[in-house]
């Protein structure tokens, strides 16, 4: 606290990420990264990217990053002009925030999701309503009813994984036509549809996409937002009054290369899909009840033992995963989908830990 501090930061509560330990070789399964790698293409234009002297670096990159839209736009069969790209997708949602979300009237997102969604919502003062998920995490559509200055949600939902089908995504959009519907697909690659199909159909609908996850190039920091060409200009407008270059050199040549490598993007998500349902199983086995999931994690709770307890007992393993302290999901465990060899260890490590530590279970 300081009195230098504006009115704005002392009401804030900043997003909190998931850690990125200091260790050699931690099993690191709590912020959803790929275990694999990008496509050595990516490696192969980032060096062409830099040349022999780093002589590009030297100069600003394109501000509209239009090589890399015109290539995304390609691979999903739309426009450039349905296309903007940011520095990550917290990027794009923050813009989104403020080019399409702050209005009169409240936005709506589920109670259950992505807790960067309440922390943009206070800094950038856009007043909204949670609609709370089911007893099985599913969103139920007909909750949002009530007028809205827009509605937001991950497809997948995050931290749960629970998928919902392109119908009921079909039907929120056309039932909310006087405000955007956002659709956060950062997941969507392991096990959703893409509402992109819906972006010529639907003026009101803005897709957000990353390469954070799929793409295995969360260290590079892109992402993407599809819609009808006006909602994209109200991005831009706020791009243009905050930072022209969101995405360096290196970021654009890397996320092109990656888009451009389509049998590594396929075979990294089908191993990544193998897996998941190979950890569920095996976390069933050890008496978990696990949401049926559509992303690269799961989401996990075990009855008889509480989930910060084991959390922590998995780090003192150097095995990390996330719990979040929030109502409803205090004793679930979100795990992210490592190697079979990284899944194996967490198994392991859990068969030990709820066998050795009989007197701290609940039930
Ligand atoms: N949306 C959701 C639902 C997420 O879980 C994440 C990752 N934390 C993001 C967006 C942001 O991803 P990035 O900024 O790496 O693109």
């Amino acid at each position: 606290m300081s009195r230098y501090w504006s009115d704005i930061v002392h009401r804030l509560t900043p997003y909190v990420p998931g850690e990125q330990p200091a260790l050699a070789h931690p099993v690191k399964l709590n912020t959803n990264e790929n275990p694999y790698p990008p496509s050595p293409r990516v490696l192969e234009a980032i060096r062409h990217e830099l040349g022999e002297t780093a002589e590009t670096l030297r100069r600003y990159p394109d501000p509209t990053a239009r090589q890399l839209r015109e290539t995304v736009a390609a691979y999903h069969g739309i426009r450039v002009e349905n296309v903007f790209a940011g520095n990550g997708s917290d990027e794009v949602l923050a813009m989104t925030f403020q080019a399409l979300l702050k209005h009169d009237l409240p936005i709506l997102f589920p109670d259950i999701t992505y807790s960067f969604y309440p922390t943009y919502a206070r800094l950038f003062e856009v007043d909204y309503r949670t609609v709370p998920v089911d007893d099985a995490f599913a969103i139920r559509v007909d909750d949002y009813t009530m007028p809205n200055g827009g509605v937001l949600l991950p497809n997948p939902n995050a931290p749960t994984g629970h998928p919902l089908p392109l119908a009921e995504i079909e039907r929120l959009v056309a039932r909310n036509a006087e405000s955007v519907v956002v659709i956060d697909e950062a997941y969507v690659d392991f096990g959703a549809q893409s509402a992109i199909a819906l972006i010529d159909r639907y003026p009101n609908l803005l897709v957000v996409h990353t390469v954070s996850k799929s793409r295995s190039l969360a260290g590079m920091r892109v992402g993407f937002a599809f819609g009808d060409p006006a909602l994209i200009d109200a991005l831009n407008r706020v791009k243009d009054s905050f930072n022209s270059y969101p995405l360096d050199r290196l970021a654009q040549a890397a996320a092109m290369a990656a888009y451009q490598d389509d049998a590594w993007f396929r075979d990294s998500c089908a191993k990544v899909i193998a897996s998941r349902e190979r950890l569920s199983a095996g976390l069933t086995a050890l008496g978990f009840e696990v949401v049926p999931s559509g992303a690269n994690f799961v989401f996990a709770r075990h009855e008889g033992y509480d989930a910060a307890t084991l959390t922590e007992r998995l780090r003192d393993k150097e095995i990390f995963v996330r719990h979040f302290k929030a109502a409803r999901i205090d004793q679930h465990l979100r795990i992210s989908i490592g190697t079979d060899a990284e899944c194996d260890a967490l198994l392991a490590a859990l068969q030990d830990i709820l066998s050795a530590y009989v007197g701290w279970a609940a039930g």
